[in-house]
């Protein structure tokens, strides 16, 4: 298993690596990573791995198998195990993907503790989040009210800090209980990501350090998928 340098340090846009596997012709496992494979509902990374005189790009990456596995847009026969490369990450796609992140914390956060609002699914993209949770009543305008509270606490300019925590120690705190049931029960330490103030998720992805740096978020738009089955997407304004 590859060394997941996102985990400590999401602003790391360069890393030296050892090639430590090529799976199926086109995909490369390494000894250390800074990208993120897709999962719990954020895209996966983009960028390239530079091998001697040629660059390979990455155009996908996923957990396989335990595994972190990078797919090679223009991989041929020259990629093979023990060599050493260089990663770059397409940091202006991650960045925005990493702000995107932090934001849809801010906002579930404040659904949550000011309306009792459990977000069921989530999903975000270069060009919208997506939220789905389970509300009787709503209407734009109620969901505009907190995306402005969003921002308002965003703008107050939140620490966003990374730790670790003992699963047993983490059940004691009531916001991470709420996810419980969406934990792998096999770890017996959590990744916390904290919002200084705002929020606190046991959490394996990105985010920026300072909800400062997130800027603003809008509505783009609600949609009813049904009874109690309600879903709302919304964006960076910039
Ligand atoms: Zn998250």
């Amino acid at each position: 298993m590859a060394e997941l340098l996102y985990l400590s340090d999401s602003y790391q846009k360069e890393c030296d690596a050892k090639i430590t596997a090529v799976l199926d012709g086109g995909k490369v496992a390494l000894d250390r990573t800074i990208f993120f494979p897709a999962g719990g509902g954020v895209p996966n990374d983009t960028g390239k791995i530079i091998c001697g005189d040629k660059e390979y790009s990455i155009a996908n990456v996923r957990k396989e198998g335990g595994e972190v596995v990078h797919y090679i847009a223009n991989a041929d026969a020259n990629l093979s195990a023990g060599l050493s490369v260089h990663c770059v990450l397409d940091w202006e796609r991650r960045y925005h993907l990493m702000r995107s992140h932090t934001a849809a914390h801010t906002l579930a956060a404040i659904l949550y503790r000011e309306d009792m609002v459990l977000i069921t699914g989530n999903q975000i993209e270069m060009d919208k989040i997506r939220f789905d949770f389970n509300l009787a009543q709503f209407d734009a305008e109620f969901l505009k009210s907190r995306i402005e509270r969003a921002n308002a606490a965003m703008k107050e300019g939140h620490a966003v800090k990374i730790s670790s925590m003992k699963r047993e120690d983490a059940f004691k705190i009531p916001e991470i209980v709420k996810l419980a049931s969406a934990l792998p029960p096999a770890i017996d330490v959590l990744r916390i990501v904290e919002i200084e103030g705002v929020d606190i998720q046991a959490d394996g992805g990105c985010h920026v350090a300072n909800t400062s740096e997130v800027g603003e978020i809008e509505f783009v738009k609600a949609e009813n998928k049904g009874k109690e089955n309600r879903r709302v997407y919304f964006r960076l304004k910039n």
